[in-house]
């Protein structure tokens, strides 16, 4: 389908509770998708897919606890409808979480350890290849205070690395990055994860 023509019939949302939500918003736009800001559990059935960007994992946990978002969540994953987690939505969307151990979701088999990459290095740039579906890409990659992924179960695919570590994953449904595609020029997470909630909805 044509980006104009996905306009029309697909929306995806952000959660907006917490963090750099704004620019995944203005990132969807760009790749010609309706980007829908998701402050209550409710709004999620408007949605088709949903961005969880990164901040502070455990602000947002607090604020997602407040407005009863974990079931609404689960409820979404099993419907079959894609989530993409970047930094700390990764981190809420993991099977566990260390450094030190946390809540999460579990809609990934990954292990994660927060803000792993120790003080020095706390945040930097690096070039990566991404294997997307339509081929492997040269991105360029910014980690701010990010998690590492420390296992990674059968059922994932790793998409990309950094330093022989998997910086980006997927499980059926649920994409995770541990660094802030929406920082760069590049649109094409962005684009990869729209195709993924448009074959979800063809699907559906
Ligand atoms: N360090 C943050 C956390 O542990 C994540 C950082 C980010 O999302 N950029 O929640």
């Amino acid at each position: 389908m044509t980006q104009s023509g996905r306009a029309g019939c697909m929306r995806i949302g952000v959660l907006a509770l917490q963090g750099d939500f704004a620019l995944h918003a203005r990132v969807l736009e760009q790749c010609g998708v309706a980007a829908v800001e998701v402050r209550k559990p409710v709004e999620l059935d408007e949605v088709d897919g949903l961005i969880m960007p990164g901040g502070e994992s455990t602000t947002l946990l607090k604020l997602m606890d407040a407005w009863n978002f974990v079931p609404a969540l689960e409820k979404f994953h099993s419907a079959g409808k894609p989530i993409f987690g970047t930094c700390a939505g990764l981190i809420i969307l993991a099977r566990e979480v260390e450094s030190p151990k946390q809540f999460s979701l579990g809609l990934i088999d990954v292990t994660v350890e927060r803000n792993a990459y120790g003080r020095q290095r706390e945040s930097f740039e690096a070039s990566g290849t991404v294997r997307l579906d339509t081929g492997p890409i040269q991105l360029e990659m910014v980690f701010i205070r990010a998690p590492r992924i420390r296992r990674v179960g059968p059922g994932v695919e790793v998409l990309a690395e950094h330093g022989g570590e998997p910086v980006m994953a997927r499980q059926d449904r649920v994409l995770v990055a541990t660094f802030h595609p929406e920082l760069t020029d590049s649109t094409a997470v962005h684009r990869a994860f729209c195709d993924l909630v448009e074959r979800s909805k063809t699907a559906s």
